[in-house]
């Protein structure tokens, strides 16, 4: 059977990296009719970050992506945080030692330092001279008397073995006479990542590894550690990186790419799954607009390749859009979608909605299509209403009840089912039968007056996503 993996460390939010691996894996489950595990790598405690496991598998349900088995919803393979796992990491470390394929090493932080500083000073990479290999029975017994906890190296020898990785095809990684032998269980009783990742792997049953490109060069040390417990491994198939548009690392610096803030801003799951899939590999075609089920269908794993994808996040306001539109068109889904929205609406402006009405499910469902970040701050016009009189209208405050005779008079006319464009041109022609009024101070009126603010949105932008309705309620109360 089918059992994939989605092996996060907690040491961070869930961001569209690691939920472009989850979905590989998930889709690839589902394909197989197997199963999706969740594993939390929490093995380096110092890097643990609060509430990030919650939020891991939070956002893979909000998703739409939950897993099968979890550290929340447990499973016949558990418990899937590596922290409770520790006994079966010590079980594979004893099997090792009993063989001779690991041994104790009792250097010293000082010692592995001065190595790494002297690597550093010749220019190598560091890499751990294998000292400890050589010390005979006695001499561990010796040092095992005062040091009776010593961390673990597994001893890498011989030929790494070739193999044929799903996308990258045939590979093999020269680690011996690279790295030295690394840690596998730390003094602390804690495994490193590697020993973590087999041992668990195999005792979870995993068939195939969809995990990302960095690890394929781990793959190698993986088999030689199969090898030595005599395990048979799993497949391995190594996911090309999501990088930004411009080829660099998808990075949390350079602005929101945590599931989080998309999920705040009312953006769909479906626009983040399809954006992510629709700049990658592993699909018939490359279009856009697909639905999970779609993914699933149209998912083939050797159309992978490994290339990297790159993410163009500026187009997911478009993919938002088009899946808005496909949900509203379904009555049920809509229903569903304008109830997310005032909810989110309501915590956002809960206090100052002074008019309900801004709640209707008719008005909200307008504005839906309309944008997506709909209860960011620069969109707060949409919601609450201004509480301006003349006195903030500024130099044409004298004007205004021409201006504002004028725009309800456009309102009236075909004026809202012009765009933004052509309700520009016919603001400019309204100012310039204006005599001795500059544009700007037209403009400047109207934004107050809709919106109570100096900046935010373009005025025809406001006009047409607020509707004439609303428009007319805002100028009228600047005018009474
Ligand atoms: N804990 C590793 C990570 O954070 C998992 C790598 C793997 O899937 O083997 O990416």
């Amino acid at each position: 059977a089918v059992r994939v993996r989605f092996a996060p460390s907690p040491t961070g939010f869930l961001h569209l990296g690691g939920l472009r691996a989850a979905l590989y894996n998930y889709i690839f489950a589902k394909k197989h009719r197997g199963s999706f595990i969740l594993r939390l790598e929490d093995t380096d405690q110092t890097r643990l970050v609060p509430g990030a496991a919650e939020n891991i598998e939070d956002m893979l349900e909000w998703a739409g992506i939950p897993p099968d088995e979890s550290p929340r919803r447990g499973g016949p393979a558990g418990p899937y945080l590596q922290s409770q796992r520790l006994a079966l990491y010590a079980q594979a470390t004893e099997a090792l030692l009993k063989s001779g394929a690991a041994y104790p090493c009792f250097c010293s932080p000082q010692r592995l330092e001065l190595l790494k500083r002297e690597a550093l000073r010749n220019r190598q990479t560091p890499r751990y001279d294998n000292r400890c290999r050589s010390l005979s029975e006695a001499q561990v017994a010796q040092k095992l008397a005062k040091d009776p906890k010593p961390a673990i190296r597994f001893h890498l020898e011989g030929e790494a073995p070739a193999f044929q990785d799903l996308v990258y095809g045939w590979n093999r990684h020269e680690v011996a006479s690279v790295e030295g032998d690394p840690v596998i269980l730390k003094s602390d009783g804690f495994p490193t990542y590697h020993l973590a990742c087999v041992v668990d792997d195999h005792h979870m049953g995993i068939s195939h590894v969809l995990r990302g490109s960095e690890w394929l060069v781990s793959t190698s040390k993986h088999l030689l550690l199969y090898q030595a417990l005599g395990w048979q491994p799993p497949r391995f198939a190594h996911l090309p990186l999501l990088l930004n548009r411009d080829g660099s690392k998808l990075s949390k610096r350079q602005g929101d790419i945590y599931l989080e803030h998309f999920a705040a801003a009312g953006f769909l799951p479906d626009a983040l799954l399809d954006i992510i899939t629709s700049c990658g590999s592993g699909f018939a075609e490359n279009q856009m607009g697909r639905t999970l089920p779609e993914l699933i269908t149209q998912f083939d794993l050797t159309r992978v390749t490994c290339h990297s994808a790159l993410l163009d996040l500026e187009k997911l306001p478009e993919f938002n859009r088009l899946h808005l539109r496909r949900l509203v068109s379904d009555e049920t889904q809509r229903r569903q979608l304008v109830g997310k929205l005032q909810a989110l609406v309501e915590e956002a402006f809960g206090s100052q909605l002074q008019d309900r009405h801004v709640l209707d499910a008719a008005y909200v469902e307008r504005i839906i299509l309309l944008r997506q970040d709909l209860v960011s701050p620069v969109h707060s016009y949409l919601w609450t209403r201004p509480a301006v009189g003349r006195a903030q209208l500024g130099t044409v405050s004298e004007k205004v009840d021409v201006i504002a005779k004028r725009v309800l008079g456009l309102l009236e006319g075909p004026g809202m089912s012009l765009t933004q464009d052509m309700l520009n041109g016919e603001l400019k022609k309204l100012s310039e039968g204006l005599e001795g009024t500059k544009h700007s101070n037209v403009m400047k009126l109207l934004r107050v007056a809709l919106s109570g603010q100096l900046q935010g949105p373009p005025v025809a932008e406001m006009m047409l996503s607020l509707g004439p309705k609303e428009v007319r309620e805002r100028i009228q109360k600047v005018l009474s």
